[in-house]
Order: C-alpha cells, then structure tokens, then sequence
C-alpha cells in the first residue's frame, strides 16, 4: 500500500489517496497531535492523558511533505517542527480516530 496522492485540502486536512483506492483524510490538529517524534511523545508523557495541546496557526500549517523511502511521509509544520516520520499504517490508524 503506497500513496498515489497526497495534498492538503481545504486548508486544514491531509488528504491521501492510496494505490488500493482507498483515501484517508486526517484533521491537521489531530496530525499534529499524534505526531509520533521522540519530542512529542515525551511532552505527551510528562503531562499524561488529561493533557490538551494548543497549537497556534503555524503549527498546524504543513510546510512541506517527503516521502521516507517506501513505508512513511515526514511532515516539516510551518514552525519548522519536522522529526515526525509518520508511517503509512500509523497514518490509516489515526485517520481512524479523526473521524
Ligand atoms: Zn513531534
């Protein structure tokens, strides 16, 4: 499963369209939310579940998109947060959780 499609649509969600026919499409908070870097997780942690991050309109801009070889995207944000690497099954999990 690899994606034939990415892009940003109406301006706040990633939308991707996978080589099965299938698309996800993902909030860009929830994106952010559940980015999977080690400094992410960390803060994630420290503050527990009851923790509600807000983000300010540049953290939830997407700067740029690469693919990682064959298996994940990384996402670089318009605060230049980029350490996300988001893998394709990672991305349909949490598509899941945004609906
Ligand atoms: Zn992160």
């Amino acid at each position: 499963m690899v994606p034939v499609q990415i892009k940003i649509k109406e301006k706040n969600y990633l939308f991707i369209e996978w080589n099965d026919g299938t698309e996800t499409s993902i909030k860009l908070a929830n994106l952010r939310k559940n980015c999977p870097c080690a400094v992410c997780i960390s803060e994630k942690n420290k503050y527990g579940s009851k923790y509600i991050p807000i983000y300010s309109g540049e953290q939830l801009s997407v700067k740029n998109i690469q693919m990682i070889g064959s298996y994940a995207i990384g996402i670089e944000w318009a605060d230049n947060h980029n350490t996300g690497i988001y893998d394709f099954t990672y991305l349909k999990k949490i598509s899941d959780l945004s609906k």
